[in-house]
């Protein structure tokens, strides 16, 4: 299988991310909430538009398990999901490269807390990740696709299996260093507490389950 390599702009923010000594690292959440989200929103609008496709409410929610022994901490969707082609073409490159221009802008200014202030996306999941996996079904399909990277080096994409449409996106959570501390992005109360202070307006449910000790 070979590596395809992130876009020379992508790779400059994943960069940036990864080695971010940045404070709020928590809005990585934030960011994959709000992609959950939005989703489940192109599931909803799809449904106004096709009489064939019926949106009940109770299908759709946003769901975040944390498995401490496997230090994983696994964001699922009952959204559109992803083809092949929107793997690459959305997660292998920036979405917004407006972010970067921005930050490069406003980086004398103050380095380090430009971040939160806008949507920095997917990318963000590696400052609490050294790997990330996604495994998505697109809507109309009955493939799956797995995309995963460790970083910067670049991505894999393979064939994989799911069930149900949808997306699951699965960080494997960094170790703790003597300066910073991971372990609390597997914690109930801090996960908690992070969706309840970005993501308080989300429209769907989330729900949480914690597994180990
Ligand atoms: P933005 O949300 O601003 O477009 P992101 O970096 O957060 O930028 O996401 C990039 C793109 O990847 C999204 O626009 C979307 O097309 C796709 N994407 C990310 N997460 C999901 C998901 N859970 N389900 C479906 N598509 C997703
Ligand atoms: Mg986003």
């Amino acid at each position: 299988m070979t590596k395809m390599q992130f876009q020379a702009e992508s790779k400059r923010l994943l960069e940036m991310m990864i080695n971010s000594i940045y404070t709020q690292r928590e809005i990585f959440l934030r960011e994959l909430i709000s992609n959950a989200s939005d989703a489940i929103d192109k599931m909803y609008y799809k449904a106004l538009a096709d009489d064939g496709l019926v949106f009940n409410k109770e299908d759709y929610f946003i769901k975040v398990t944390a498995d401490k022994e496997s230090r994983t901490l696994t964001i699922t969707d009952t959204g559109i999901g992803m083809t092949k082609e929107d793997l690459e073409n959305n997660l292998g490159i920036i979405a917004k490269s407006g972010s970067l221009a921005f930050k490069k802008e406003n980086e004398a200014k103050d380095g380090h807390n430009i971040i939160g202030q806008f949507g920095v996306g997917f990318y963000s999941a590696f400052m609490v990740a050294d790997e990330v996996t996604v495994t998505s079904r697109a809507l109309g399909s009955d493939e799956a696709f797995v995309w995963e990277s460790t970083g910067a080096d670049g991505y894999t994409i393979e064939t994989g299996e799911k069930a149900t449409v949808g997306t699951d996106i699965i960080l494997k959570i960094k170790q703790n260093t003597e300066d910073d501390n991971y372990d609390e992005y597997l914690e109930e109360y801090r996960l908690r507490s992070i969706i309840k202070k970005y993501s308080d307006f989300i429209r769907y449910p989330i729900k949480m389950d914690v597994k180990g000790s």
